[in-house]
């Protein structure tokens, strides 16, 4: 990127929204922040604790965090920006040093905290919502971000091959998903979200939780499952076997799949996200499966496990070279069970290149 930092991209885009600076960070629940609300922050400045805002804008880089955090700011953000340690709450500091025309992100700010930020900031500011300036610009990820989403792919890999070894039948979803959470704790990650295990009916349910039901002996288990390593989260699904299927489920999976590789196909830069949908959504629809498959082809996979883009129906995004996004569709028979088939790709300047390994021939896995 020509060597303009993360900071100086922004800055950039803030100009271009007519704003004199922005605030970054998290305005739901500022000094206790969960990983995805503060991720812009991570993004933008390195920081890994839980209580940080920033504000950039021309020749502005400020960063804001309490006592706790004095020496974790100081190994990690870079130098760019002035740590500034805050006594006592992040607002009232944050207020005192906004002026102009002061950005904020309406979907990570709660109506308590902007409250408090208008009562707080003085008379030669004014706060502007904004929606996701930072989400755009992490949607281009860089080698070391690639690097990161690769490796944790790899180690859900690893994963998906040692649950399918033990096998499923038998167990409950729930254990299942108990035990691969534990494997990818054991390779030094954390699960990116709670592992999807649905067996069966419950498979139908796109978003099913695993639950305390007996994974059966000839049944269809979707398994949805993710690792975070240094940050980066990966996703993906395979759809196995627990012993010899009817024709309809047999058939439905090798609809998905090649549903799945065409959108593999339609995934490319300058593609927009809705017609990468349409692609990969139009076999399913022939087949007559279209109102089984409810939800859209993917999204945007990074420091979280859903962001920008998306590629669905109504997305208006358009992809490009540095996204990392997945590729999911699925087909749910309501009462009945459910496929679904997830690689994450990473968008290249002539195609993609695909970070998911496990095989998608369908595994019977006992
Ligand atoms: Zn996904
Ligand atoms: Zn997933």
């Amino acid at each position: 990127m020509n060597g303009a930092s993360r900071a100086d991209r922004l800055e950039a885009l803030v100009a271009e929204a007519e704003l004199d600076q922005l605030i970054v960070g998290d305005l739901v629940r500022p000094g206790d922040s969960g990983p995805d609300a503060i991720a812009n922050v991570r993004w933008l400045t390195g920081f890994t604790g839980t209580s940080a805002l920033a504000v950039v804008g021309p020749g502005r880089r400020e960063f804001l965090t309490d006592f706790r955090y004095t020496e974790r700011a100081a190994g990690e953000v870079g130098g760019e920006f002035e740590r500034i340690t805050v006594e006592g709450r992040l607002i009232p500091e944050l207020a005192r040093r906004l002026e102009g025309r002061v950005g904020f992100d309406d979907a990570a700010t709660s109506v308590h905290s902007l409250t408090k930020l208008t009562d707080a900031i003085g008379d030669n500011a004014a706060l502007i919502p904004t929606t996701g300036l930072v989400e755009r610009l992490r949607r281009a990820k860089d080698e070391a971000e690639v690097e990161a989403i690769t490796a944790a792919a790899r180690l859900a890999d690893e994963v998906f091959e040692w649950v399918a070894e033990r096998g499923l039948a038998g167990r409950t979803e729930s254990e299942v998903a108990q035990a691969a959470e534990a494997r990818m704790r054991e390779h030094g990650a954390q699960p990116a979200f709670p592992a999807i295990v649905a067996a069966g009916p419950n498979g139908a349910l796109p978003h099913a939780e695993a639950s305390e039901r007996e994974i059966g002996p000839a049944e269809l288990v979707v398994i949805d499952m993710g690792a975070k390593l240094d940050g980066y989260c990966s996703d993906g699904t395979r759809t196995f076997a627990t012993g010899e299927l009817g024709e309809e489920e047999l058939a439905v999976y090798e609809l998905v799949r090649s549903a799945q590789a065409i959108g593999l196909e339609a995934v490319r830069a300058g593609v927009a996200g809705a017609d990468a949908d349409a692609a990969s959504r139009e076999p399913i629809e022939a087949a007559g499966h279209g109102d089984h498959y409810g939800h859209g082809l993917g999204h945007g996979v990074g420091l979280e496990v859903h962001e920008a883009p998306r590629l669905g129906k109504t997305s208006e995004d358009v992809l490009s070279a540095g996204d990392v996004v997945s590729v999911e569709p699925g087909v749910y028979v309501p009462g009945r069970f459910g496929v679904r088939i997830e690689d994450i790709v990473v968008v290249t300047d002539s195609g993609i290149r695909n970070l998911s390994g496990t095989s998608k021939d369908l595994r019977v896995t006992g």
